[in-house]
């Protein structure tokens, strides 16, 4: 019989009436791209479960790197005044495959401490600069940085940010890259970029760029509905703010480590950060780890500065774990055995052909894909672009559907997020796609029975 967890813990993400009926889906084992629940059902993991499995759910040597590393040195022992070989190893090629070229790393938890510890950082650039008045950060409506106060606080995600963000914060929210909502009737996409840009720079303008110490963006926002930007905005946003003295911190926690067919998003997007947060694919989601790539000019900065203050009052206790350091040493280890980037390459095309083909569907407004990430976005017309009323739940039953089918993905509102393990071999990749067509057939059959 089926355990449940209702008894003893608070779930988050998730509508909490909604889980009293239905309980949690309890995960036994897994297979590759598949996952099996307790009652013995096996679905394919299309969001390789919140974008962090890339090597899929059962590799055995992930296992021996952490069982071997606890015989090692135990579960644990401090990065402060200390280190170890996993760690040592870990930076050298996470710095190594950094786009920022005698870069540094330091470590955290996950993606959410990577970027608080970002932002921290890109404060004490400033105040090493003489400039510690530089505190405002720019980030974008529909951003997702993270569940910490700073992360809600930066988030333009209203469920995210409502009741948790810090008053006053000092966050300036830009739009999001997204044309297919955003663009306007006969603007092209690099007008439509062009006149994003414009509004940060009048935004600037207006604030005082003297107040403001960075920009955080993802290049592909995921959380926020896998949104693709126009390939000429990153590179004229970078600019703009380069020109500024403001420093570019790009959230490479999701776009990180292959997915976009680039080692990293900014990679495939056009633009040189400052500096990265990365987390879940590091380690192919094993935790704790995320990390924090700086440029060698940011830490040329930062660490005088440090030394001036006496220390970079800064650190977690679990950064730098051994045990988490070597599966995510293991984990680019066998990245690179097997060609990440080419094999992406390789699979990205019929990934962005089955989505294309989900274009023509009726429910589909819009179809996007980069490397071995893309969405749908569900829409009421077509021809108008009309989404479906929040309430009528679209997202939320189409994924159900899926399920039905043998499918785990995510909604995100009525966009539908499709982001497998890297692993994926491409007749897995057509039976994904198979199976969220019949979804999305089954989801028009129940729409077309219920008068609108
Ligand atoms: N940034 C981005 C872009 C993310 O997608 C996430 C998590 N989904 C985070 C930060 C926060 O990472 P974590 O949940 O590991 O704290």
């Amino acid at each position: 019989l089926a355990r449940t967890d209702l008894a003893f813990v608070l779930h988050p993400q998730t509508d909490p009436a909604l889980l009293e009926v239905e309980g949690p889906m309890i995960l036994d084992h897994g297979n590759g791209v598949f996952v099996t629940d307790s009652s013995g059902r096996t679905y394919l993991e299309g969001m390789s479960s919140l974008w962090c499995a890339a090597l899929g759910f059962n590799e055995p040597r992930l296992a021996r790197a952490a069982a071997e590393q606890i015989a090692r040195l135990g579960t644990y022992h401090t990065f402060n005044r200390r280190s170890n070989p996993a760690v040592i190893d870990l930076a050298e090629r996470l710095v190594a495959l950094s786009p920022m070229p005698d870069g540094k790393a330091i470590f955290a938890n996950s993606g959410s401490e990577a970027v608080d510890t970002m932002i921290k950082l890109a404060w004490l650039y400033h105040s090493g600069r003489g400039a510690p008045e530089r505190r405002k950060i720019i980030s974008r409506r529909r951003a997702y940085h993270g569940s910490t106060v700073l992360g809600a606080t930066l988030s333009g995600i209203p469920s995210m940010r409502g009741a948790f963000a810090w008053p006053d914060p000092g966050v300036l929210f830009a739009e999001a890259p997204h044309f297919y909502t955003g663009g306007k009737a006969g603007e092209s996409e690099e007008e439509f970029a062009d006149r994003l840009v414009g509004d940060i720079a009048a935004m600037i303008e207006a604030e005082g760029a003297q107040s403001i110490a960075a920009m955080i963006a993802e290049p592909v926002m995921g959380a926020g509905g896998v949104i693709l930007p126009p390939a000429s905005y990153f590179p004229k946003l970078a600019a703009l703010l380069r020109g500024h003295g403001i420093l570019l911190l790009s959230d490479e926690v999701i776009c990180g480590f292959g997915r976009t067919g680039e080692w990293f998003g900014c990679q495939a997007f056009g633009f040189r950060p400052d500096m990265m947060s990365v987390a879940k694919a590091l380690s192919s989601g094993y935790q704790p780890i995320g990390a924090t790539l700086l440029s060698a000019e940011v830490h040329e900065v930062v660490r005088a500065e440090a030394s001036r203050l006496g220390v970079l009052g800064h650190g977690f206790t679990y950064a730098g774990h051994p045990v988490t350091s070597a599966v995510a040493l293991e984990t680019l280890k066998i990245y690179e055995e097997m060609d990440l980037l080419a094999r992406v390459r390789a699979l990205a095309p019929a990934f962005r052909a089955h989505v294309g083909a989900l274009a023509s569907h009726p429910l589909v407004g819009d179809a996007r894909a980069v490397g071995l990430i893309g969405a749908v976005e569900l829409v009421a017309d077509r021809a108008t672009r009309r989404p479906f009323a929040a309430s009528d739940g679209v997202g939320t039953r189409l994924i159900a559907l899926a399920l039905e089918q043998g499918l785990i993905l995510r909604n995100l509102g009525d966009t539908i997020a499709i982001c497998p393990p890297l692993v994926i071999a491409p007749a897995e990749l057509d039976l994904l796609f198979t199976r969220l067509r019949q979804a999305l057939d089954a989801l028009s059959d129940t729409l077309a029975a219920i008068p609108q």
